[in-house]
C-alpha cells in the first residue's frame, strides 16, 4: 500500500511547536526520504467525553500535522459497540473544534475497515497464523500464564484451516451465542510479552452498532483493529500514550503477517494531573453517581466542562505547549493549567466591580439624591479596550470581609476610624457600624467622605493603604456567582490509580454557590460565555445554560492569585 503524499513536508514556522523528541524522530524521517508528508491522527474511543490529557494528545496530533504541513485524521475508534453512544461522537468532534483544530475531510471510523479488517482475518486463517478457540473466558485467562510462567497452549489451537475458515464464517454469520467462541492470533504462548500470548482478535457479540447497525455479529478487538486503521489511512506517525509500548509487537506482527503497509508508533507519556482523575471510566462515575452535575459541570477535568468553567481553547493549548512532551510519566500540577488560563485571561478579561458577599456602606455626608459617575478603564494595560463609566450613590456595598471591626495586625482596610480608598471613587472614613440586635454582626458601617479626594487622589498628599471595590446600591444588580475548588482534596485521588477508594477524598467543598451578589450595572447586558475579571476577586465566566436575559450567571473559572501555593493545599 502507498502513503498518500499530499503535505510538503516543510515545518511551517508560523505554527511550529517547540521541538520535541517526536518532531527530532520526524525530523529525521523527513530527511531520510523515509517519508514526504507527516500525517498523524488522533483516535478517541466514542465512550465519554474528552478530558484534558485528550487535549495533550490533540494539540501533539494535530499541533505536528500542522508544523509540517501534514494533517492530522480524526477516527473514531469505535470497535466496542456496547459502550459507545452517537453522543459522545458529536461532544467530541466539538471540542477537537473548540479547541481549535481542524480534521477537514478526514474524518474516519475504524468501523469503516470492518470488512477489511474480516478479509484479513480470515487471511491469517488460511496462513495458519489465526485460529477459533471455543475455550471460555475465564479458561483464556487461565491458559494465558503470568508475567513468570508461560501459558498453555489451547487444545483448539491446531484445528485446521478449513475448520477455523468455516467456523469464523459462521461466527459471522450470527450462528453462535455471545462468548462462545473467539478468533485468535497464533503466536507464541510463551512469550515474555503477554500481549503476544494468542491475543483474541474477533469476540462474537450480537449488538447493534452506531454506524454498521446490526450488519455484525462479531466485532475485532481494539488490538487487531488498531494497527491496521494506521495503515490503511497512511499515517506516518502513529502516536500513543506509554502503555501501548508493550502492544507495538502485536499491531507489528499483524502487519507484518499481512504484508501492508507500516506506520510506526511512538508512545509519549500520558498526563496525569493533580487534584483531578483522567480515565472516563471514573468521570462517567462521578456523572452518574451525581457527585457532579453532568460531563460539563465545571469542576470536571473534561473540555466542556473547563470549557463552562470559563478556560479559552488557548490558555488549553498553551498550557500543553508548556508541559512538553516526552517519555517519563509524571504528574503536572494543576497549578501550571491555572496559570495558564490566568495569564490568558490577564490580558483579555475586561475588569469590573463585582460584590460577592456585600456589606452596605452608608456615606453620611453624600446628598441622598446625588449619583455621580465615574471613569473606569476597561484594562489596566489596555486602553484600547476602553472604559466605562461606573455610578456611585450614597449607599454603596463593599465586600463583608474587606471591613473589620476590630483589624487584625497589617489589615489596612476599612475599620473603625480608619480611611480607604473607594476604587474609581474616593476616599471614605468609617465613622460607626450598624450591629445586628440579636447576632452581634455589623450589618452597615457609616462613613463620611472627603469631597477633595475625587477619583482617589490626595490632594493633601497623605497616604492611603487601602483600595478596595464597591457598587452603587441603587444602581448595581443582583447576579449568582459560583465559586470552584478543586474536585478533590489530595494531588493524587486515591493513591493508587484504580484503587477503590479515589472517591473518598472528593472535595466537599468544591463548590460554592452566592445568590446575592451585586455587580456594577453594566453587566446586566453580559453576553453568555463572556469572561471578566471582577477586581480582586478573579476571573469569571457568564454561564452559557443557567444565564437568562438580564440575570447573569457567573462561574469563577479561577481566582487572581494561586491561593492553594500559601496554604499548601
Ligand atoms: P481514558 O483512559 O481516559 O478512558 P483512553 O486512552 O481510553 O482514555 P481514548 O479515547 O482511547 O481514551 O484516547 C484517545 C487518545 O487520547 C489516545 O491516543 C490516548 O493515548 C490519548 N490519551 C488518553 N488519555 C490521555 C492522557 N491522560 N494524556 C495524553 N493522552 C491521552
Ligand atoms: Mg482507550
Amino acid at each position: 500500500m502507498t502513503v498518500p503524499n499530499l503535505g510538503t513536508g516543510e515545518r511551517n514556522e508560523s505554527s511550529t511547536p517547540p521541538p520535541n523528541f517526536i518532531s527530532t524522530i520526524i525530523d529525521e524521517d523527513l530527511q531520510s526520504g523515509k517519508h514526504k508528508t507527516v500525517i498523524t491522527r488522533f483516535p478517541p474511543e466514542p465512550n465519554g467525553y474528552l478530558h484534558i490529557g485528550h487535549a495533550k494528545s490533540i494539540c501533539i496530533n494535530f499541533g505536528l500535522a500542522s508544523a509540517y504541513n501534514g494533517r492530522c485524521h480524526l477516527r473514531f475508534d469505535d470497535t466496542n459497540p456496547t459502550k459507545e453512544e452517537t453522543e459522545y461522537v458529536e461532544t467530541i468532534k466539538e471540542s477537537v473544534r473548540w479547541l481549535g483544530f481542524d480534521w477537514g475531510e478526514h474524518l474516519y471510523y475504524a468501523s469503516d475497515y470492518f470488512e477489511q479488517l474480516y478479509h484479513w482475518a480470515e487471511e491469517l486463517i488460511q496462513k495458519g497464523k489465526a485460529y477459533v478457540d471455543d475455550l471460555t473466558a475465564d479458561q483464556i485467562r487461565e491458559y494465558r500464564g503470568t508475567l513468570t510462567e508461560p501459558g498453555k497452549e489451547s487444545p483448539y489451537r491446531q484445528r485446521s484451516t478449513e475448520e477455523n475458515l468455516d467456523l469464523f464464517r459462521r461466527m459471522r454469520a450470527g450462528e453462535f451465542p455471545d462468548g462462545s467462541r473467539v478468533l485468535r492470533a497464533k503466536i507464541d504462548m510463551a512469550s515474555p510479552n503477554m500481549n503476544l500470548r494468542d491475543p483474541v482478535m474477533y469476540r462474537i457479540l450480537h449488538a447493534t452498532h452506531p454506524h454498521t447497525g446490526d450488519d455484525w455479529n462479531i466485532y475485532p478487538m481494539y488490538d487487531y483493529a488498531h494497527g491496521q486503521s494506521d495503515s490503511i489511512e497512511g499515517i506516518t506517525h502513529s502516536i500513543c500514550t506509554l502503555e501501548f509500548e508493550d502492544h507495538r509487537p502485536l499491531y507489528e506482527w499483524f502487519i507484518e503477517q499481512l504484508g501492508i503497509y507500516r506506520p510506526q508508533q511512538i508512545e509519549f507519556a500520558r498526563l496525569n494531573l493533580t487534584y483531578s482523575v483522567m480515565s472516563k471510566r471514573k468521570l462517567l462515575e462521578l456523572v452518574k453517581e451525581g457527585n457532579v452535575s453532568g460531563w460539563d459541570d465545571p469542576r470536571m477535568p473534561t473540555l466542556v466542562g473547563m470549557r463552562r468553567r470559563g478556560y479559552t481553547p488557548e490558555s488549553i493549548r498553551n498550557f500543553c505547549e508548556r508541559i512538553g512532551v516526552g517519555r517519563n510519566d509524571s504528574w503536572i500540577d494543576m497549578s501550571i493549567l491555572e496559570e495558564s488560563v490566568r495569564e490568558d485571561l490577564n490580558e483579555r478579561a475586561p475588569r469590573v466591580m463585582g460584590v460577592l458577599r456585600p456589606l452596605r456602606l452608608v456615606i453620611d455626608n453624600y446628598p441622598e439624591q446625588m449619583t455621580e459617575e465615574f471613569d473606569a478603564a476597561n484594562h489596566p494595560n489596555k486602553p484600547e479596550m476602553g472604559s466605562r463609566k461606573v455610578p456611585f450613590s450614597r449607599v454603596v456595598y463593599i465586600e463583608k470581609d474587606d471591613f473589620m471591626e476590630e483589624p487584625a495586625k497589617g489589615y489596612f482596610r476599612l475599620a473603625p476610624g480608619r480611611e480607604v480608598r473607594l476604587r474609581y471613587a474616593y476616599i471614605v472614613q468609617c465613622v460607626g457600624v450598624v450591629k445586628d440586635e440579636n447576632t452581634g454582626e455589623v450589618v452597615e458601617v457609616h462613613c463620611t467622605y472627603d469631597p477633595e479626594t475625587r477619583g482617589g487622589s490626595t490632594p493633601d498628599g497623605r497616604k492611603i493603604k487601602g483600595t478596595i471595590h464597591w457598587v452603587s446600591a441603587r444602581h448595581s444588580i443582583q447576579a449568582e456567582v459560583r465559586l470552584y475548588d478543586r474536585l478533590f482534596t489530595v494531588p493524587n485521588p486515591g493513591g493508587d490509580r484504580n484503587g477503590p477508594d479515589w472517591k473518598s477524598c472528593l472535595n466537599p467543598a468544591s463548590i460554592e454557590r452566592i445568590g446575592s451578589c451585586r455587580m456594577e450595572p453594566c453587566l446586566a447586558s453580559a453576553e453568555p460565555e463572556s469572561r471578566y475579571q471582577f477586581e480582586r476577586q478573579g476571573y469569571f465566566y457568564v454561564d452559557p445554560s443557567d444565564s437568562s436575559p438580564g440575570a447573569p450567571v457567573f462561574n469563577r473559572t479561577v481566582t487572581l492569585r494561586d491561593s492553594w501555593a500559601k496554604s499548601g493545599g
